[in-house]
């Protein structure tokens, strides 16, 4: 088993989740639970075994060969496109601190499995929300914002009510009350992917295009799994990392060149 990690961001994209306007702050948590115990040794067996003649379920243990040989290899298969092993080796984080907003997009990622706290099954009275940090930013946004969220925590506790005294309670009620929660409603999820599946989340949300808070989410997986597995996620990040271009077009923040600009003509069916 790997020891757990945890890393919390705050300062960098100023993402809030305030349990009524009284409480203190509290920010995006990303905590790795689990992840694959030899991550470097399974995945050189699968790479091994596609050009090996023996049979990994004979050698892959018996392999004494040093994990600097291993990730060499490792990357050079990466460097050739093949990706299919990285399959095999999968990270567990359990995520707090964040929107419906944001697991929303998240679970557009279909390589992947979620559990997510519920909203029938939890009370949700006093529920946390995110504030974007440009409302944080500005006093009359910031006020606007939280007496919207004020009057949706009042009207979900007087829906509650009201359910209570038709004598439905517990999910029954939560589950037509939540209709009223926003967006911001902070939630918690559990997410497993594969590395290859990382590789491709983190490709479309360290991008500048992502949404800012997803990106906060992405950047601090991505520093999990660099400091965990640094031969699979040296590269990994926005997909110019990679390419040394960006292939955005119109949308590119400027930090790369365009694909046009670096590949030429030819770049136009890359
Ligand atoms: C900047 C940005 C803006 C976005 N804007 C919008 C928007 O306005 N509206 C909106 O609806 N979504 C939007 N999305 C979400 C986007 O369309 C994808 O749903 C999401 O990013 C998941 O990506 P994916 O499908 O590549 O990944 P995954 O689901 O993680 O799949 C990984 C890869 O597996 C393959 N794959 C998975 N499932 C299938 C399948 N059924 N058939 C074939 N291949 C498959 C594909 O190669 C895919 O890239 C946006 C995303 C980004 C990053």
């Amino acid at each position: 088993m790997n020891a757990i990690n945890s890393l919390q961001s705050f300062a960098n994209y100023g993402t809030m989740a305030r349990k009524r306007c009284d409480m203190p702050p509290i920010g995006l948590q990303v905590k790795l639970l689990e992840m694959s115990e030899h991550p470097l040794a399974l995945l050189y067996a699968a790479y091994r075994q596609c050009y090996a003649a023996g049979w990994a379920g004979d050698t892959a243990l018996a392999d004494t060969g040093g994990d600097e040989r291993k990730a060499a290899f490792i990357r050079e298969m990466m460097r050739s496109g093949h990706e299919s092993p990285l399959e095999h080796v999968k990270f567990t984080f359990a995520i707090a601190g964040v929107s419906r907003a944001l697991t929303h997009q998240l679970v557009r990622h279909r390589i992947a499995s979620y559990s997510q706290q519920s909203q029938r099954y939890v009370d949700l009275t006093n529920f946390d929300y995110i504030i974007p940090p440009s409302i944080t930013g500005d006093p009359a946004l910031l006020r606007e914002f939280e007496q919207c969220m004020a009057a949706i925590q009042r009207g979900y506790r007087e829906l509650i009510v009201r359910f209570q005294a038709k004598g439905v309670v517990g999910a029954a009620a939560h589950e037509d009350a939540r209709f009223v929660l926003p967006q911001a409603a902070e939630t918690k999820i559990v997410v497993s992917m594969n590395c290859r599946e990382l590789l491709h989340f983190f490709n479309q949300r360290c991008c500048q295009r992502a949404q800012w808070e997803i990106r906060a989410l992405a950047e601090t997986m991505l520093a999990i799994c660099r400091e965990k597995l640094l031969p699979v996620f040296e590269r990994g990040g926005a997909r110019c990392e990679g390419l040394g271009y960006c292939p955005e077009g119109k949308f590119g923040c400027g930090r790369y060149p365009l694909k046009e600009e670096v590949l030429g003509a030819e770049g136009d069916g890359v």
